[in-house]
């Protein structure tokens, strides 16, 4: 049986790991990211984020494929909502949850099928679950499957982001994380992950990052942090690729200290990215951010003392969400002046609790749906587009290097800022029509 691993536009590791799993049963199988797939008996999609499901390029191969006689199976972060992903996608099934023990059995009983972690349609179109499947043990897996041309690939400067641990002990509200893998933290081994590093290195791998929300929860255990093994960990990691093609950067504000710090400093590319959100306490809180503005600040201030650039992600537009909590936000960026900002409207990721708070409000309390009227009221966008668009062009000024917001930066902001809220209503119409709103 062949079968083809698609992940969209780049190779994620959840792809490569699936992959991994496949060919060490001895199956032939390729990996893609083109949406042209014109090979392979058994197709399987690797999606992690609710736009896949809304995504036409991807139903026509879906279509196409099915057409051709060939099995169509999802899975990934999508699969936590599978009635979503049969009713957009309709798939032969999809596996449900962490895939690494489903995907075999699926792959090999096909559906129907009495095991569990699979939904599908049934002959009376109702959706079957066969119940949800026992957790993957991380501690043991095949090396990832690694295509040739990974040399070339780059999110953010890395070529693959590697999974060290899985699972994360935060609780916000807009985070898929900690519901689908859990709130309790499963780490590998340092020994597989550096035999993984070294393979990553010899297929070509330019740089390598580490995911899982926050890098320093690495074989954290009994409420306890464990320094040292994330320190060997990055020290491990740096002998194989060279401190400058590692990175580490996604990390929560309270799990930091000064040998972290240090470790980050040595032994990777010195850049620490902090999911910081907003600069108010009210809106920090209803996030469940489980962080203060004040310890985000000392954050930001103990990155510096210790030479390291510091990064920071926002969202705005959280239903909620008053004018001066926006200005809040707007305040923490000039006195922080960060190295860099990344900024996003509020998404309701289905089964999470901002997805259940967006659909209890009303649209006419929603800043992703209230029209602006205030002073890009011309520009006829909504009040958290314009929220984003002026906490871009108000972070390109308030940077550690300022950035000049030239005309071009101007029209692709409000570009990028009008898809943003369009792409985020699409979701929240789709979400309403799931949950039967
Ligand atoms: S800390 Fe990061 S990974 Fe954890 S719940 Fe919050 S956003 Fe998600």
């Amino acid at each position: 049986m062949k079968i083809t691993v698609f992940s969209p536009d780049f190779y994620t590791y959840g792809a490569m790991l699936i992959g991994g799993i496949l060919k060490d049963e001895g199956y032939n199988v390729g990996l893609s990211t083109k949406y042209n797939i014109k090979t392979g008996d058994t197709l399987l999609l690797s999606l992690f984020s609710t736009q896949h499901l809304l995504s036409d390029e991807i139903k026509t191969m879906i279509r196409n494929h099915r057409s051709r006689g060939g099995k169509v199976y999802v899975g990934g972060p999508v699969s936590a909502y599978y009635e979503m992903v049969l009713g957009e996608l309709e798939p032969d099934c999809v596996c449900v949850g962490e895939g690494e023990d489903t995907v075999k059995r699926l792959v090999k009983g096909g559906v129907p099928g009495d095991y569990p972690g699979i939904a599908y349609t049934g002959g009376d179109g109702e959706i079957v679950f066969t119940g949800k499947a026992e957790k993957a043990d991380v501690s043991k897996r095949p090396l990832p499957l690694i295509p040739p041309d990974i040399g070339s690939q780059d999110i953010r400067g890395a070529s693959a982001y590697i999974e060290t641990h899985r699972g994360c002990t935060g609780g916000c509200t807009f985070c898929q994380v900690p519901r689908y893998f859990g709130r309790d933290i499963q780490s590998r081994s340092i020994e597989d992950i550096l035999k993984e590093v070294r393979e990553f290195k010899k297929r070509g791998a330019k740089r390598i990052s580490v995911s899982g929300g926050t890098g320093s929860l690495f074989q954290y255990k009994d409420g306890k942090i464990n320094e040292d093994q994330f320190i060997e960990l990055m020290k491990g990691m740096a002998e194989i690729m060279g401190p400058k093609n590692i990175s580490s950067p996604d990390i929560r504000v309270d799990c930091i200290s000064d040998d972290i710090l240090e470790a980050i400093r040595e032994y990777t590319i010195g850049w620490i990215f902090f999911g910081l959100e907003s600069g108010s306490d009210r809106i920090l809180k209803k996030m469940g951010k489980g962080a203060t503005a004040r310890e985000a600040e000392d954050a930001v201030t103990a990155c510096r003392e210790h030479g390291l650039k510091a990064a920071g992600s926002f969202i705005v537009g959280y239903p909620g969400e008053t004018e001066e909590d926006y200005e809040m936000t707007k305040d923490f960026i000039t006195m922080n002046q960060l190295d860099d900002v990344f900024i996003s409207i509020a998404e309701p990721i289905p089964k999470t609790p901002l997805a259940d708070l967006v659909l209890r409000t009303p649209d006419e309390d929603n800043p992703v749906f209230m029209p602006h009227e205030g002073e890009y009221r011309a520009l006829r966008i909504t009040e958290a587009e314009a929220r984003s668009f002026d906490l871009m062009m108000h972070s390109d000024l308030f940077r550690s290097s300022i950035r000049p917001v030239t005309n071009d930066i101007f029209d692709i902001y409000l570009k990028n800022v009008r898809k943003d809220g369009e792409d985020i209503r699409r979701v929240t119409g789709a979400l309403r029509k799931y949950y039967g709103i």
